[in-house]
């Protein structure tokens, strides 16, 4: 979308709220629609064609006004259309990402919107937890142990902190060059018998689909069945490349995907849909509903009484919760798959040209396989002192960012600081990354030869 079709749709968005507010008065202060008919009306699949803005207004119902009010959907009735889109779209955005039918809203499972990954892998953790407790009994909480990787978002580990597993129960399995940083399930496997040998309950294992650092990607299948047959709850991280598998071509990173009991990824990060909305499957609603739902009088109402529809509160930490579906179906059908698709590729082909541009100056190197949209890459100095590369590479990565054009981040791989480029931007450009990699090359140059701008 460019700046020109930004400000024509958002003068007709603007219209449309402004028009539900003039006509407030001659709608009811509650919803009078049953549970489930908004399936009625949206069709069971995602588009594959992009849509007009003015078609997707047209589709807009009395309740989807609330784009431009305060809704407030905690349960069902407090908005029937947020939790209806709701389900219905993750239902879509889990087609498109060929997730299992077990995912779907339709059998056991079903997706919910959560505000960040973080706070995706904590309820799974928790539903993981009291499913777990309620057989074995409350008080072996201190026996539970969460598996990750050294390469895991620190987000596991807070989720951990929250959800009162023991410290000194928290496994940060060693990755290295050898797997391009990826969990082994070798490692994973030997480290659950040590701990079943010494007494202690293996609970979660949250291997990751495109990690932070340097995207690496963690065997699913064989690591969910080493989790299956030891009645591990598998959750996948996907929060950053869950997006690239939309596209039939990278689909294969999640394959296994069917071995885990939770799997997220953020809308926010690579699906064009604006912070926050980090979708969240899960096979097991109920573990989920079990270990998160409270029902005080004030809450009580018929239609969640009759056991007929989703209350969302049930499936995360707070109570209020925002329609966040709405923009996620905006997006889905301004773009429709096709468009979504190409809009992944294209940046994933930028990626691919600036990561060309880095092998071929051999002053250069490129350190992990990209797969995705980030480049992790060094300068390497006249010597072959590590100590040296990382000064040189520090302050090549303070030089760049300081010229205000482009910015870039930094990771450790292997105990080497290594640059990382990141194409994620709407408006990001071939331009863009030539330009980049001029501002790169230039001060690289300069402090070769002893001689920072
Ligand atoms: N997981 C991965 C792989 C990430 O890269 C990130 C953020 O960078 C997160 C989780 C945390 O995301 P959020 O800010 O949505 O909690």
């Amino acid at each position: 979308m460019d700046a020109e079709q930004l400000r024509e749709y958002g003068h007709q968005m603007v219209n449309f709220v402004a028009d539900y507010y003039k006509t407030i008065e001659s709608f009811p202060v509650l919803s009078q629609v049953q549970p489930g008919y908004l399936r009625e009306l949206v069709p069971t699949n995602p588009p594959t064609h992009p849509e007009s803005l003015q078609d997707v207004l047209d589709g807009f119902l009395g309740e989807m006004l609330s784009a431009g009010i305060n809704i407030v959907g905690f349960s069902w009735m407090s908005c029937p259309a947020a939790t209806e889109l709701e389900i219905i779209v993750l239902d879509w955005l889990a087609k498109l990402l060929n997730l299992p039918d077990a995912f779907l809203s339709t059998g056991n499972g079903g997706g919910v919107i959560q505000g960040t990954a973080s706070e995706g892998v904590l309820v799974a953790l928790l539903a993981a937890r009291d499913k777990t407790l309620k057989k074995i009994g409350k008080d072996s909480l201190g026996k539970l142990v969460v598996y990750s990787s050294d390469q895991t978002h620190a987000s596991v580990q807070k989720a951990c902190q929250i959800a009162g597993i023991y410290p000194e129960n928290f496994r940060i399995l060693k990755t290295d060059s050898s797997t391009e940083y990826a969990l082994s399930p070798e490692v994973v496997l030997n480290a659950i018998l040590k701990d079943v040998a010494s007494g202690l309950i293996p609970l979660l294992l949250c291997a990751t689909v495109g990690s932070t650092s340097s995207t690496a990607i963690d065997p699913l299948l064989a690591l969910g069945k080493i989790a299956k047959s030891n009645g591990i709850w598998l959750h996948v991280d996907a929060a950053y490349a869950g997006s690239a598998c939309i596209c039939p071509e990278y689909r294969h990173y999640i394959n296994g995907v069917e071995e885990a009991d939770s799997f997220s990824m953020n809308a926010h990060k690579w699906l064009l849909t604006n912070f926050d909305c980090s979708p969240l499957w899960i096979k097991d609603r109920n573990a989920l509903i079990q270990s998160l739902s409270t029902y005080p009088e004030y809450l009580r109402n018929k239609a969640s009484e009759a056991n007929v529809v989703v209350d969302y509160k049930d499936w995360q930490i707070p109570l209020g919760r925002r329609f966040r579906s709405l923009k996620l179906w905006m997006v889905l059908r301004l773009y429709g798959q096709e468009g979504l698709q190409s809009y992944i590729r294209n940046h994933i082909a930028l990626a691919k040209q600036f990561e060309e541009l880095v092998i071929q100056d051999s002053r250069f190197e490129v350190v992990t396989p990209r797969r995705f949209s980030l480049v992790c890459f060094r300068l390497l100095p006249h010597s072959t002192d590590e100590n040296q590369a990382d000064k040189l590479n520090r302050a090549l990565l303070d030089a760049v960012n300081l010229t205000g054009t482009i910015f870039i981040s930094h990771t450790v791989l292997s105990g080497k600081y290594v640059l990382r480029l990141a194409v994620g931007a709407p408006l990001t450009e071939e331009r863009h990354v030539i330009a980049a990699w001029k501002v790169l090359q230039e001060k690289a140059t300069a402090l070769l030869e002893g001689n920072v701008a």
